[in-house]
């Protein structure tokens, strides 16, 4: 064991105490359970409560049962404990609203037998990877813990764990599930450590890095020594009660459905040796002309992990929408035109491959489970995998979800939204349907598969080595998103874009980068949210650039207004840095620009307390899913 890690070790809190509820909070909760005590104002000290400083309410001899000789009372610490209670479910409650609960319901009730099995199977595989993904996170072992109200319950379902989420409350110390306030700590990593970013570099940093941060392991402590022990090993019986799922589904598909069960047979195998080889394979050669459906079932992301290096289990299931045909036919010509433009960017710091990436599927949500039901919010677009054979072949297949935030209720709020941030002008181009954020969705995923990526070698070294899986991500995703914007000009040379079409998309993804920049930039753990921060990079170039500009209204209320005709070439300068930070390897540039936008000089550009104080207000859609069969 090296001496860093000693000391991290050392420094683990060993065990964890209800945070002390401030003067405001307690004298509230007094009052609204009839406590009859008041917490005097204290010029030298509000943070603690010293019997001294309570006062009896109405009646002198109310003090009598909290307070003798100058210490507490047992009836003052019973009285305490349930206004720390009290507090807590005001914030879960609070977690809880900070989602509108919306459903998405599959009826295949008069499907045929093999289809209805199928959901059947895979809605049973979902709620296994549900549980297995609770283990991940680390908030499973809490369940037995959980406070007695209905509301923890639900927030800990929601919420794969007992720790809160959402921009209002993740940081409130009183936000959680379990009435005894556990710390946040995920599965992966040896619970004595204190899992925060000084961990994950030092883990990096170790000539064993690359096997403790492997994403298919989690690390455990074997005789004072990290290890890392792979997914199979340290989950392996919940595993293969998924394997039996998904080789039941197998079973009862035809020969129409041989590339699905090929790819249900491929991954039983991965969920039962943690070799993934063939589930990837047989996945990437399912597509939209050969099945009705979309299935992904392994471990992909790794937002969820404190050093986002670890992949999260989780399922998207799907079926198949045929309007992602006509844009493929479209977009597939373009491919290596569109490799070769962006390479030509910054020919120095990156050459072109030649790509045959997959163009993006457009799927019908059924169902997600673990990493893919998130508390708020749902994933819009994937493209996958991640890692191994497939990935680095550049195979990887993208979908993009067109089922989701399509009802009434989530299109009204969207333009009220857009309305807070945005001026008259703007709003103009807000799309009325679905087109100009599906084609904005496809080139953030077609872009995932052009220019440096994850597996892009810089002097022997991934670009997770180079920059560190936190900025790596932020990297990734930046380049995706100025891709969005920028292929946007080449479609429309094409001739596949009109004029309106056009400033529909900029409107579209402009208005995207305000809902994550109301996210906030980091997670409680200090962890980079990766669309936050590209969001504020885009927002503070695009204002340097003089294409948005912050200023009052006729109604003397300060809004953004957009200079369309100074945005593709303010995009493409972005693009160029991006590919020339990533493609060079060049950390010092790439911190320039993340960091110079998100936290530096900068920052101000995109009015964060503003975009936060208009759009907080409204609850993030909270997506349920029911397969009927
Ligand atoms: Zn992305």
């Amino acid at each position: 064991m090296n001496m860093i890690l000693a000391l991290l070790l050392l420094a683990a809190p060993a065990a964890h105490a209800a945070p002390a509820l401030p003067r405001s909070d307690f004298n509230r909760l007094a009052a609204r359970a009839g406590i009859p005590v008041f917490w005097l104002p204290v010029a030298y000290d509000t943070a603690t409560l010293s019997p001294a400083d309570l006062a009896p309410v109405g009646d002198a001899d109310a003090l009598e049962r909290f307070v003798i000789g100058g210490k507490f009372t047992a009836e003052f610490d019973h009285a305490y404990k349930f206004l720390v209670e009290e507090r807590r479910t005001e914030a879960v409650r609070r977690e809880l609203d900070s989602g509108r609960p919306n459903l998405i319901v599959s009826d295949f009730r008069k499907a045929p037998a093999s289809e209805r099995e199928l959901v059947r199977r895979v809605a049973a595989a979902g709620k296994l990877i549900d549980e297995l993904y609770a283990l991940q996170t680390g908030g499973l072992r809490w369940r037995e813990s959980l406070g007695g109200d209905a509301a923890s319950r639900s927030m800990f379902e929601r919420n794969h764990g007992p720790w809160c989420e959402a921009p209002g409350t993740e940081s409130d110390p009183f936000c959680s599930a379990v009435p005894t306030f556990p710390a946040r700590k995920s599965d992966a990593y040896p619970q004595s450590l204190a899992q925060d970013g000084a961990m994950c570099d030092e883990l990096k940093s170790r000539p064993d890095g690359k096997a403790l941060l492997d994403p298919f392991t989690v690390v455990r402590e074997k005789d004072g020594k990290l290890v890392a022990v792979p997914l199979v090993e340290a989950y392996g019986p919940q595993m293969k009660l998924i394997a039996v799922e998904l080789r039941a589904a197998a079973a009862a598909q035809g020969r129409d459905e041989a590339a699905l069960k090929a790819y249900l047979l491929g991954a039983a195998k991965g969920f039962e040796t943690g070799n993934w080889a063939e589930a990837d394979e047989t996945w990437s050669r399912m597509g939209a002309r050969n099945s009705k459906w979309y299935l992904r079932i392994a471990p992909d992301e790794v937002e969820f992990d404190p050093c986002q290096e670890k992949a999260g289990f989780h399922v998207s299931f799907a079926r198949i929408d045929s309007g992602s045909l006509a844009w493929q036919d479209k977009l597939t010509p373009l491919r290596q035109e569109m490799e070769d433009s962006l390479a030509a960017l910054a020919p120095a710091a990156y050459k072109a491959r030649r790509v045959a990436f997959g163009l993006p599927d457009f799927i019908e949500i059924v169902l997600n489970s673990g990493d893919s039901r998130t508390p708020a919010g749902a994933t819009i677009g994937q493209s996958l995998p991640n890692w191994g054979k497939v990935a680095e072949e550049n195979r990887r297949r993208t979908v993009v979800m067109t089922n989701l935030y399509e009802d009434p209720d989530s299109k009204k709020t969207a333009l009220l939204k857009a309305g807070e941030m945005f001026d008259a002008a703007v709003l103009a181009n807000y799309p009325s349907d679905k087109e100009a954020g599906l084609v904005g969705t496809i080139l953030h995923e077609a872009t995932h598969n052009l220019g440096p990526h994850s597996g892009s070698l810089v002097g022997g070294k991934t670009q997770a080595q180079i920059f560190g899986g936190r900025l790596e991500g932020v990297l990734e995703e930046l380049k995706a998103q100025s891709g969005a914007l920028w292929y946007v000009d080449l479609l429309k040379r094409k001739g596949l874009l009109s004029d309106k079409q056009v400033a529909e998309i900029y409107t579209h993804e402009l208005v995207w980068c305000m809902g994550h920049i109301a996210n906030g930039m980091t997670t409680d753990g200090g962890a980079p949210k990766p669309y936050s921060q590209l969001s504020g990079v885009q927002i503070g170039w695009l204002s340097k650039a003089g294409v948005l500009d912050w200023k009052a209204g006729p109604d003397g209320v300060e809004r953004f207004s957009v200079d369309f005709a100074k945005l593709p070439a303010a995009a493409e300068a972005l693009m160029r840095e991006v590919v020339r930070v990533k493609g060079s390897g060049d950390v010092a540039g790439a911190k320039a620009l993340v960091d110079g936008f998100v936290s530096g000089a900068d920052a101000p550009l995109m009015r964060m307390a503003k975009v936060q104080e208009r759009l907080r207000k409204y609850p993030k859609e909270s997506y349920s899913y029911t397969p009927l069969y």
